[in-house]
């Protein structure tokens, strides 16, 4: 499949979540430099109606991901209340409580999907957290998609460390196995990732996998970031101490 035709990637994890992208021309390095937010600052709002605990458990993870990213004493990744600012995520958990700001609205099942778009998409894009994903892991994960990460086996040297089995794939969600020329930062392929896919992704047959890992490792893992989930948030956004990376940025460090 050309690139050009991939829309968006959705995945199905823990219980269902999505990813949705932007189109990407051909040519485009995986994460464009408009997709990175300006200095690392995500605005939010929260529009569904969320019980307090839940609401605890996303801003617990936004403090997670702003505490293991920072670097050198300096907040790299910053969730804030959106005030005015053009370009933020409305988290949601039901379509009706959805504002449409220059986006279409997802096709969401109310309470049980969650997806993000990669990177910044501009103007209000919907981070969808179904009151079912509402775990700091899962959280993370997805939060990390709106920061611009892909999932890991999206990579595109990924086949010498998984092995796909296509029978088992549901036939509409095929496109969401294909490999993708992502900027991996010189990074080694990471299992432990909390991007990674969990083996029975899109399965048809739960009972068997969908992504078999090479060799002995476990994959889709939703408690932690690991350490290379929390590299490349910080070389994507040049968090101060890193070296510069090749990919462009919209801000100097
Ligand atoms: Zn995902």
């Amino acid at each position: 499949m050309a690139k050009a035709m991939i829309t968006f990637v959705i995945c199905i994890l823990m219980i269902f979540q999505d990813i949705m992208a932007k189109p990407m021309e051909e040519d485009d390095a995986p994460v464009r430099q408009e997709s990175i937010w300006p200095n690392g600052v995500v605005p939010y709002t929260i529009v569904s109606k969320y019980e307090q605990s839940e609401v605890d458990i996303i801003k617990d993870a936004m403090d997670k991901i702003t505490k293991r990213t920072s670097l050198n004493g300096e907040e790299c990744i910053v969730f804030k209340q959106r005030d005015s600012e053009e370009n933020f995520i409305q988290i949601y958990h039901t379509e009706g409580s959805f504002v449409v700001l220059g986006n279409e609205e997802p096709n969401a099942e109310p309470n049980n999907k969650c997806y993000s778009r990669v990177g910044m998409t501009g103007k209000g894009q919907p981070v969808a957290l179904g009151k079912k994903c509402i775990t700091q892991g899962t959280v993370m994960h997805i939060l990390l998609h709106t920061l611009g990460l892909w999932h890991e086996e999206s990579r595109a040297d990924r086949d010498k460390y998984i092995d796909i089995d296509w029978s088992n794939i549901q036939d509409s969600h095929a496109g969401n196995f294909e490999a993708l020329n992502i900027e991996q930062f010189d990074m080694p392929y990471d299992y432990d990732s909390i991007m990674h896919s969990t083996s029975t992704s899109f399965a048809k047959d739960k009972k068997n996998p969908t992504l078999i890992p090479r060799g002995d490792a476990t994959i889709g893992q939703r408690i932690y970031l690991s350490a290379n989930d929390i590299n490349k948030i910080r070389k994507l956004y040049g968090c101060k101490g890193e070296k510069k990376v090749v990919i462009a940025r919209p801000f100097s460090v």
